[in-house]
């Protein structure tokens, strides 16, 4: 198990041996800096992310919903704002910042705004989940693709 320093909890687009990557959860996690690596994320065949494992068919309702509504992610539901459909009512408030934030600058930027971030001090995704705050968060985000952090 790895230690969680910002150092080298950074792995983007570290590939799986089938060479694909982990990309982004549909709540807006992102799954390749994830803390949990040994999860192959939840676009893989085999996922177990540890919020899905919670439900006894391993299927996150955030995961059900986006498939659903035919969509890629929270980032593409005109409800997302209000949503609290699964993890986004699991007292983890981070995911919804991210969706939100991908919502407005999309995927890329979310991405290099969280190796930004890394190089800053913050660790993806511990650092947020101790802020448990979508507006702080959000701002942090929003902060540092400014340059203003
Ligand atoms: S909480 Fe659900 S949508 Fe988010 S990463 Fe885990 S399985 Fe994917
Ligand atoms: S309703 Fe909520 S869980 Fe479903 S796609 Fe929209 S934001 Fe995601």
């Amino acid at each position: 198990m790895k230690s969680e320093t910002a150092e080298n909890y950074t792995k983007p687009g570290e590939p799986f041996e089938n060479g694909d990557q982990k990309k982004i959860g549909y709540c807006g996690n992102h799954c390749d800096y994830c803390f949990y690596p040994e999860c192959p994320g939840c676009r893989s065949n085999n996922p177990f992310c540890s919020y899905a494992t919670l439900f006894d068919d391993h299927k996150c309702p955030n995961v059900t919903c986006c498939n659903g509504k035919g969509i890629e992610g929270c980032w593409q539901c005109g409800d997302l704002e209000n949503c609290s459909v699964g993890f986004f009512s699991s007292g983890e408030n981070d995911a919804k910042a991210y969706a939100l934030f991908i919502k407005k600058y999309g995927k890329e930027k979310y991405t290099e705004t969280i190796v930004n971030l890394q190089k800053k001090g913050y660790n993806y995704s511990k650092s947020f989940k101790e802020i448990n705050n979508v507006e702080q968060i959000y701002s942090i985000f929003e902060k540092s693709l400014r340059q203003e952090l």
